[in-house]
């Protein structure tokens, strides 16, 4: 048996999950004509309370469909250091949006209204790019799955407001954060101009991602999506799976967070590990104590069949999903515990 921690995306449809997408209505969703996508937008976009929502392949494309209608060539976009849209889609907000990139140093991802409003640049100052968009990331991957406080982003909404900036959230793991605080979809509906959720993460979807926004910019954002080559066909096979696991998989999403408690609990008794960054969610981030290294903690978990991924030198990460049981934690646990 192996156990695989090294992220939310490598889970498989369940059986049920196959059965409906088995049975999903298709037709050609570049005409409009898939029903069970349109089905999946349309759902998506009232459980946050928002006008419309597109399916997409991947949150890359989501995020940078999101980027690309939001700016125009030469001007900025703000954001922590740590974030996806800057760290892991390949330099997209360059290489598609012509835009450079203000960095903040937030605190596990999180970054503050003020930290906002002292990177936005004068807009009548020639010299600097123009601020046009803030992205948040919640839950904060490279974070280790921190979250957001609801009265931060009304702040950085207010900041976006006053300087005409568009305020979009990486949501790829919203959810989690959502089912962590109590928080409710409607909120962030009503704070973001664009949110992105990934399907294909925690809750267990096969592919897939949406992007939601008001009718306006999601019609634009199709022209986008076709620009980018991501116009599917019959993909309502994917969006049958999608709305199954936002109907079935969000509340379970809770048992990751726990189990993710446990397992972090059971590593910060060894003195190998220095630190871990505080476990709200899913992730757990730990920095190793030296001369151990990441790579000798990842290849002895790999000689006992339980996989992960060391994220720098210093430090590894897990990351807990829907195909981790509570007896292959307990495994673990006992595992880490032998070391
Ligand atoms: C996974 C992820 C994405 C999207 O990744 P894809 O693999 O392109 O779907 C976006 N943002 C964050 C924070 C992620 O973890």
């Amino acid at each position: 048996m192996i156990i695989d921690y090294r992220s939310d995306t490598v889970t498989g449809p369940t059986r049920e999950m196959r059965r409906v997408m088995g049975e999903a209505p298709l037709g050609d969703d570049v005409f409009g004509e898939d029903p069970a996508i349109n089905e999946l937008e349309g759902f998506a976009a009232e459980m946050f309370g928002m006008e419309a929502a597109v399916f997409c392949p991947s949150g890359t494309m989501t995020n940078q469909i999101a980027i690309k209608v939001h700016t125009q060539p030469g001007e900025e976009v703000i954001c922590d250091q740590d974030s996806h849209i800057y760290q892991y889609e390949g330099g997209g907000i360059a290489f598609n949006s012509g835009c450079s990139v203000r960095l903040l140093q937030g605190n596990h991802g999180r970054i503050t209204a003020s930290q906002v409003l002292q990177a936005i640049n004068n807009p009548d100052d020639i010299h600097k790019p123009v601020s046009r968009m803030v992205g948040l990331e919640n839950t904060s991957n490279r974070g280790g799955g921190s979250c957001y406080d609801m009265e931060e982003i009304r702040r950085i909404r207010d900041v976006c407001d006053l300087h005409g900036l568009s305020l979009h959230l990486d949501g790829a793991r919203l959810f989690n954060a959502l089912v962590a605080t109590g928080q409710r979809a409607e909120e962030y509906g009503r704070l973001f101009h664009t949110i992105s959720i990934c399907l294909s993460k925690g809750l267990g979807a096969p592919v897939g991602s949406l992007l939601l926004g008001d009718q306006g910019f999601i019609r634009r954002s199709r022209r986008i999506r076709k620009v980018f080559g991501g116009g599917m066909r019959q993909a309502g096979m994917l969006a049958a799976a999608g709305k199954y696991a936002l109907e079935h998989h969000i509340n379970r999403l809770g048992q990751d967070h726990e189990h993710a408690r446990l397992i972090s609990e059971a590593l910060s008794r060894k003195p190998f590990i220095s630190h871990i960054l505080p476990v709200e969610t899913n992730i757990i981030i730990a920095e190793v104590r030296p001369p151990m290294t990441p790579s000798d903690f990842v290849q002895h978990m790999h000689e006992k069949k339980v996989l992960l991924f060391s994220v720098s030198p210093t430090r590894f990460r897990m990351v807990l999903h829907l195909d981790i049981t509570p007896e292959m934690v307990a495994h673990t646990i006992k595992l880490i515990e032998e070391i």
